[in-house]
């Protein structure tokens, strides 16, 4: 069996977070961990040593985002990742007031992430269309969109950009996103748990549940060891 991996977590959204640090260091899954702001980022390298399985991601949320100020921030720091994430746009009722602000500071992360060739993980609500203007300007090597719940058609432009998709357990019960989630190439698939926010048997996420993740959308995708597929995609898409 290959070694798990979750290319979208939340260790500090989580109360027991240094227990889970341990946990996931136990299990020797890889996991990348996003933050929310440049600041997070910092205090989250400053509480934790990085090891072999504990990789923090530099973010910039775009439910976060109060002013451009955030993009010398990120600058600052981009150097001591090479993960970028969670950025992107959201253009649901609650944040579309900052639609342009968002705009700006997510072009801004893609550009220099394409730059520095980082590998990117990205949040898109209501706001395909712009997301893949953006990504069609820059062309990131190294993208993945994470719990995509856009159209076919988006899917298609996004899978025709090169992106790669992170899947998770909650997707998988949407009927209308997987009938047509098995359109994604095998090859451009990812697994994540966006821990704290799925539920896997009705229970909020652990890292001890990544195997069942695996299990359920392999299921789903009727796809024999994923553990391999995704292995192998991940280590293609670091290398990209
Ligand atoms: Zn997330």
């Amino acid at each position: 069996m290959s070694r798990l991996i979750d290319t979208h977590f939340h260790l500090d959204h989580y109360r027991n977070h240094e227990m889970l640090f341990q946990t996931i260091n136990k299990l020797e899954q890889y996991t990348l961990c996003m933050t929310n702001s440049p600041g997070i980022f910092l205090s989250c390298k400053n509480m934790y040593p990085e090891t072999k399985y504990v990789k923090f991601a530099l973010g910039a949320h775009p439910c976060e985002i109060h002013n451009s100020s955030i993009i010398k921030e990120f600058k600052y720091c981009i150097g001591q990742s090479n993960y970028i994430g969670e950025v992107g746009l959201d253009f649901s009722k609650k944040y579309e007031k900052n639609k342009q602000l968002q705009i700006n500071v997510f072009s801004e992360i893609v550009k220099m992430g394409t730059k520095h060739n980082k590998l990117i993980s990205v949040h898109s609500r209501k706001s395909e269309e712009m997301l893949i203007d953006i990504l069609r300007q820059y062309r990131p090597a190294k993208c993945i969109i994470h719990w995509f719940d856009g159209s076919k058609k988006h899917l298609q432009e996004l899978i025709n950009l090169g992106c790669y998709f992170s899947l998770n357990s909650n997707m998988m019960s949407e009927n209308k996103i997987h009938s047509y989630l098995i359109n994604i190439p095998k090859d451009k698939i990812l697994i994540e748990s966006d821990g704290p926010y799925t539920k896997v048997q009705g229970k909020r996420y652990k890292p001890v549940m990544l195997k069942e993740v695996y299990h359920i959308v392999g299921n789903i995708l009727e796809i024999e060891n994923l553990d391999t597929v995704i292995s192998n995609n991940f280590k293609k898409i670091l290398i990209s």
